[in-house]
């Protein structure tokens, strides 16, 4: 497990976009955000989800968190542009991004690959952080030091038989993430871009590529957070185009 203890106030005064906040490792890290004193704007596609973990954020007397339905499969660019402005006139910077939300698609042969869902799967997990990023690039501009973190995965630095879309997803991301930290070292220098590669995590998504295995045996996303925490933080501000493993 990545070693490292927080401090308290890592976080406070600071605005983190959260995407996939509802659940598994997005709502895990979502509430370790807000406990270190950051105002966490919780993104995802299931409102009941982000209303329990807005009510958890709540009673545990963290900062106030947001809310912000959007299905990333559906959303269209002025989506994106009313979610920009909105942050902009209640926060006025955003300092950090956590790119968590991702689709798992079929786990089948890339040769017979519903077209279809590969396109779906590219969206969510690849397209809506292009939009994101594009959308909220002049609030991440306004901040101090901004952290943009991107979710890989094993298979998107070594693709495995039969992980289809996901796989090609993962690797387009680290792509992603290799681009936006090499640009902003040019011109944006005080925007850092990293990516973690959680490892074999307790959630829904696990189960379902995993039907087999036992779920008692994996680490839970509040296991992995120490990765999440140091990257969103000060601790961090040196680290810029790396893909770092949380196990
Ligand atoms: P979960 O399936 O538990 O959570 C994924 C989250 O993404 C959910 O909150 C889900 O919302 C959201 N989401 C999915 N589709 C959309 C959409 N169209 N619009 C908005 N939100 C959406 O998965 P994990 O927590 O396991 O995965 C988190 C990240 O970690 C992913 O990027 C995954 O690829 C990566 N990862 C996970 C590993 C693991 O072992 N768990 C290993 C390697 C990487 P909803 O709840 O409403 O469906």
């Amino acid at each position: 497990m990545f070693h490292y203890q927080a401090p308290s106030q890592l976080l406070n005064d600071k605005v983190i976009l959260v995407t996939g906040a509802g659940d598994g490792i997005g709502k895990a890290a979502a509430i370790q955000y807000a406990k270190y004193g950051a105002t966490v704007i919780l993104l995802g596609r299931t409102l009941k989800k982000l209303e329990a973990v807005y009510d958890h954020i709540e009673q545990q007397g963290f900062p106030q968190a947001a809310i912000v339905p959007l299905n990333l499969d559906t959303a269209a660019e002025h989506d994106y542009m009313e979610l920009a402005n909105t942050l902009e006139a209640e926060f006025g910077q955003l300092d950090g991004i956590l790119h968590n939300a991702s689709l798992l698609g079929d786990r089948s042969p890339i040769a017979t690959y519903d077209p279809v869902l590969f396109e779906q799967v590219m969206r969510v997990n690849v397209t809506s952080q292009l939009m994101l990023n594009k959308a909220l690039m002049p609030l991440l501009q306004k901040a101090r030091n901004a952290s943009i973190v991107f979710t890989s995965s094993g298979v998107g630095r070594n693709a495995k038989a039969n992980w289809g879309a996901y796989a090609v997803s993962k690797f387009a991301t680290e792509a992603m993430m290799q681009l936006m930290s090499s640009e902003m070292a040019e011109h944006s220098p005080s925007i850092r871009a990293n990516a973690i590669n959680p490892g074999a995590t307790q959630t829904s998504m696990r189960a379902k590529a995993y039907p087999d295995e036992n779920p008692d045996t994996l680490a839970t996303p509040d296991d992995i957070m120490p990765l999440y925490l140091y990257l969103m933080g000060e601790d961090s501000v040196e680290i810029n185009g790396q893909s770092l493993n949380a196990q």
